[in-house]
């Protein structure tokens, strides 16, 4: 289950205190049995078939704000995570970026708790917290000691309708911003060729725009602009607010009522349909920026689990693309990489899980000796033999073993748990997608990988953009990462 790549993520503040954290969470622990509440308000999610690893409760409040709890006693620590309904893919044009503008307004202070009274609380109890937006979601987090959960709690129940949003403060995190778009993107050739290549990929979804937004709309944006937009999607019906950890889930509904409950639920703008026209023939684009090496990114228009009408093709996508690139002994690496030498890095991946159709993608930087149209002409012909070859039973059993080992490895962490629940709450396919993934791709046959490579990786739905190095300027300083929290 691949989160999307293109999101904004805070990067955290490393400290002694933060490792031990993380070793907690990742600590490997037999599977615990399953905890029965008898809250009769909470309803306990459960897969009949086979006995999930833990239940989920799950309730919505009166104003609407959704409630997912999970319990995992290994370690006394909480993870909290308040995802809201918005991002770069709801903004229309001129207004690009004002998610992500927010979600760093939103440590800019309320009336109760002045700028800079949430990290100092937060740093206080010991909490690593951070925050991030991607196309289809905003959401923070707070991973602290379970008996300090309530301090997170009452501070995120705080600034979800409590922001002050202060001119002042805007006008200085909108010069933040600007800088880590120009130290993230524009500094960057791959990241310049990759937000050509989706605004190129895309004509009227709003995939095709940056997360980060347009430098000109960054420009021209007001802390009127991130008021509306903050009045307009930060309330209780817009959110899911997921706990996981030791924790007991009636607690947890108690604090819920006691900070939540209050907050009005308000209407939520209607969203309009921006279903992406139908793409009619190959689009190619040359992005030319002062860089080391070339670079290619190929993407293919691909249908999503929300919106596809036959549900396994997202999955077979997702196996295909392990198939190419799915660990050491994958195709792509093999082929392309260690034996014809045309690549020094390939890969291949499929989003799958947006709120939208998106792409089956394929990047990769070619060798020395090579190019970007032999590397291109040697993806297409594994697709090719993907098309015209079943792949082995061998090859696709090895390849879905090691999709769902990382899938259940990964879930080992509480906190990666909590993060798939609320991606897939915000996006609209619900929590319990989580629980039926495994079946899903184990169920994926060699027949169904052919069908989806026939009907998708085709060439009038493929989009490819070539980075051709430019002179890099022997003047030009590179600056030193600016201090980036959000
Ligand atoms: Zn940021």
């Amino acid at each position: 289950m691949k989160y999307k790549t293109h999101m904004i993520i805070t990067l955290a503040r490393p400290s002694l205190h933060l490792s031990l954290l993380y070793y907690l969470l990742g600590l490997t622990i037999l599977l615990l049995p399953l905890s029965v509440n008898s809250d009769t308000q909470t309803k306990i999610e459960a897969k009949s078939t086979k006995p999930p690893l833990t239940a989920v409760h799950e309730y919505v409040l009166d104003n609407g704000l959704k409630v997912l709890v999970k319990q995992d006693k290994r370690a006394p620590i909480a993870v909290m995570y308040i995802w809201y309904k918005v991002g770069s893919s709801y903004e229309q044009e001129g207004l690009t970026g004002v998610s992500h503008v927010l979600e760093h307004m939103m440590f800019k202070g309320t009336e109760k708790h002045p700028t800079g009274e949430f990290n100092r609380i937060l740093a206080e109890n010991g909490a690593q917290d951070n925050a991030f937006t991607s196309q289809d979601y905003t959401a923070y987090y707070e991973v602290i000691a379970s008996d300090r959960l309530e301090v997170a709690m009452e501070l995120e129940a705080d600034r979800m309708r409590g922001v002050l949003l202060p001119p002042e403060e805007f006008k200085k995190e909108l010069e933040v911003v600007k800088e880590e778009r120009r130290w993230r993107t524009e500094d960057k050739p791959t990241s310049m060729t990759y937000e050509q290549f989706q605004a190129n990929a895309f004509i009227n979804s709003p995939y095709r725009t940056p997360v980060i937004g347009w430098m000109t709309d960054l420009d021209n944006m007001t802390v009127k602009d991130a008021r509306a937009w903050y009045k307009k999607w930060y309330t209780p019906n817009n959110a899911t607010l997921v706990v996981a950890g030791d924790v007991e889930p009636e607690a947890i509904h108690q604090m819920v009522q006691k900070h939540f409950a209050s907050i009005k639920k308000t209407v939520l703008p209607e969203l309009k349909v921006q279903k992406e026209v139908k793409q009619i023939g190959l689009r190619s684009i040359q992005v030319k920026v002062p860089a080391k090496v070339p670079y290619l990114i190929m993407g293919y228009k691909s249908p999503n689990l929300l919106t596809a009408k036959e549900k396994w093709e997202p999955y077979a996508l997702e196996v295909l693309a392990s198939v190419l690139d799915g660990g050491s002994s994958a195709r792509l690496v093999k082929e392309l990489v260690r034996k014809q030498e045309i690549a020094t890095s390939v890969s291949a991946s499929h989003s799958g899980y947006g709120r939208l159709p998106d792409l089956f993608t394929f990047s990769g930087i070619p060798a020395k000796n090579s190019s970007v149209s032999n590397l291109r002409k040697a993806i297409e012909v594994e697709i090719d033999k993907l098309k015209t070859q079943l792949v082995s039973n061998e090859e696709l059993s090895r390849v879905k073993a090691q999709t769902i080992a990382s899938e259940v490895y990964e879930r080992d962490s509480i906190k990666h748990q909590a993060s798939v629940m609320g991606f897939l709450e915000s996006v609209g396919l619900g929590h319990r997608l989580m629980d039926e993934y495994v079946d899903n791709i184990a169920a994926i046959t060699a027949q169904q990988i052919q069908a989806v490579a026939k009907k998708y990786l085709i060439e009038d739905g493929l989009t490819v953009a070539e980075l051709i190095p430019q002179a890099i300027d022997p003047q030009k300083v590179h600056k030193p990462a600016p201090a980036l929290r959000h």
